[in-house]
């Protein structure tokens, strides 16, 4: 497909824009790849905050996600217990330290620059950020970590009187309406929302 000058230029100002943000993320006391981890853990379910599906969210080998997890550790960031649901695996979670520095997170700054810029209509720079991350996605062969809404696993309101208001048919778990919303290592888009990176986050 020949490439316009518009879409190399537009290529260009994301990679600038991805620079200085990791510029103002070098200006706190983390590092880019520690704010990552803070970020996924706020945004993943009980199920996939492990540090392999981590490793698989950030593309990252499982030593560096060791690494940066140690020092999250370290920093009385991130805390880690033995899984209740596997004895073998462990099971991450954010400190009220960890979940202090999120809503301090310096990709608020370029979300503020957003919404001044689209002023409040994003739903168009959104879906097209959404496809280019699906393309990316499926040509690295990775997976889309979406939400319950889009799962051919999610049972909405399975029935009323139950313990909770929605049901996983593929872990057999409860889900709550936030867990409803958090992002999912397991998620596989349903036949109508067009293949397993479709609804990518
Ligand atoms: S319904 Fe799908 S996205 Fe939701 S918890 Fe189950 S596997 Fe994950």
């Amino acid at each position: 497909m020949p490439i316009s000058s518009a879409s190399l230029e537009a290529a260009q100002i994301l990679d600038r824009l991805e620079r200085l943000a990791r510029r103002e993320e070098h200006a706190n006391r983390l590092n880019p790849a520690q704010w990552e981890a803070l970020r996924y853990l706020a945004r993943a379910n009980r199920f996939s905050r492990t540090p392999a599906a981590l490793a698989e969210y950030l593309a990252a080998t499982r030593g560096t996600i060791s690494r940066t997890l140690a020092s999250l550790e370290a920093k009385g960031l991130v805390a880690r217990d033995a899984s209740a649901r596997d004895g073998r695996s462990i099971d991450l979670a954010l400190t009220a330290e960890g979940q202090s520095a999120v809503r301090s997170d310096p990709l608020l700054v370029l979300a503020a620059d957003i919404e001044a810029a689209t002023r409040g209509n994003q739903a168009a720079l959104v879906e097209c950020l959404r496809q280019m991350l699906r393309n990316a996605i499926a040509r690295n062969a990775g997976r889309a970590f979406g939400a319950c809404s889009g799962c051919r696993h999610f049972r909405p309101q399975r029935r009323p009187g139950a313990r909770a208001p929605h049901h996983c048919a593929l872990l057999d778990q409860p889900l709550s309406e936030a867990d409803s919303h958090a992002i999912c290592v397991e998620m596989e888009a349903r036949a109508d929302r067009g293949g397993a990176a479709a609804e990518a986050r």
